[in-house]
């Protein structure tokens, strides 16, 4: 039986319609202004570069603003905390983006921790994760939340099922678990030291694999019947998991490209809107 394929792509599209209409009604009730997510990008990355322009590309495709910061490579971490509080104080921004990784001489969580709560709509922020994490509404880290909402679209719960993340970083692999342990699953979470990886992953009912290393997940590992979620992009379009083999004998799958990467911009922008309705609906 062919796997059902999970198409992170179309479903972006499709909110983006309902997202069109909520920003025009946020114009109407400030004055025909958009709500504007601003992004910080440090040094010149071309990928995060390229990251960086799809999210300003997303937003003016619902007819949203976005104020794109770029600072040189030699940026210090006290000269981009001041640039994220400026921002922070700007009542014009609604959503704050700090493109990552940073450049090695920089604090990076201290950066991500600097942005407000309220701004935090890719959510990164030591504050929001735990939130998140003891159930308390914030936004959700944009790549596991966009995994969540692509679960939830196609109506394929987790409750009760055997989830094995493979990967621990702080924007996807641990929010990734605790989102998953809220939505009743039982969670394994696997990491550079795990010992028998392949015999941990093959009790998954739900893989989701945030190692970043091409197709390093193999597809004899997996179970027949499971779901699987493939957060990693490498050139050649490959994942992080050997995908081709399980077309034929898991239940679903997320396509590389086109299924976890357009629902994380997704959810960046969705949370934008949503965090514009709050800041103009509350005046
Ligand atoms: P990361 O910070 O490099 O984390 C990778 C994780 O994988 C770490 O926790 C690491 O364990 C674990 N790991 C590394 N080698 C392993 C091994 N041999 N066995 C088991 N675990 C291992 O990467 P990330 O930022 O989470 O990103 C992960 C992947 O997702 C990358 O391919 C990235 O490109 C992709 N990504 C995609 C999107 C999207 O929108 N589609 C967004 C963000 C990231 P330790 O903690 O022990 O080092």
């Amino acid at each position: 039986m062919q796997a059902l394929l999970l198409d992170g792509k179309a479903l972006a599209a499709k909110t983006e319609q309902a997202l069109t209409a909520r920003v025009a009604a946020l114009k109407q009730v400030n004055q025909g202004t958009a709500p504007i997510l601003a992004t910080i990008l440090v040094g010149d990355d071309p990928a995060s570069a390229t990251y960086v322009r799809m999210k300003g590309n997303a937003c003016e495709r619902i007819g949203m603003s976005s104020l794109r910061i770029e600072l040189p490579t030699e940026t210090s971490t006290e000269e981009l905390l001041a640039e994220i509080d400026n921002l922070n104080h700007n009542e014009a921004v609604h959503g704050i983006l700090l493109q990552h990784p940073v450049p090695p001489q920089i604090d990076e969580r201290s950066c991500f921790d600097a942005i407000a709560i309220d701004k935090d709509v890719d959510g990164v922020t030591s504050s929001g994760f735990g939130r998140m994490a003891m159930g308390v509404p914030a936004y959700g880290s944009a790549t596991p939340q966009g995994i969540m909402r692509l679960l939830e679209a196609y109506k394929l719960s987790v409750e009760g099922k055997e989830a094995v993340v493979i990967g621990r970083s702080p924007i996807l692999g641990k929010p990734m678990a605790a989102m998953l342990l809220n939505a009743n699953a039982t969670v394994t979470v696997c990491h550079s030291r795990t010992e028998n990886l392949a015999d941990v992953v093959r009790r998954a009912d739900v893989v989701v694999a945030t190692v970043g290393k091409p197709e390093y997940i193999r597809a004899h590992w997996i179970k027949d019947g499971a779901v699987v979620i493939d957060a990693g992009y490498h050139p050649g379009g490959k994942g992080d998991v050997e995908l081709e083999p399980l077309i034929e004998r898991v239940q679903a799958y997320t396509p590389v490209p086109g299924g976890v990467g357009p629902m994380t911009i997704n959810t960046l922008i969705y949370q934008t809107v949503e965090a514009g309705e709050r800041k103009l609906n509350q005046r």
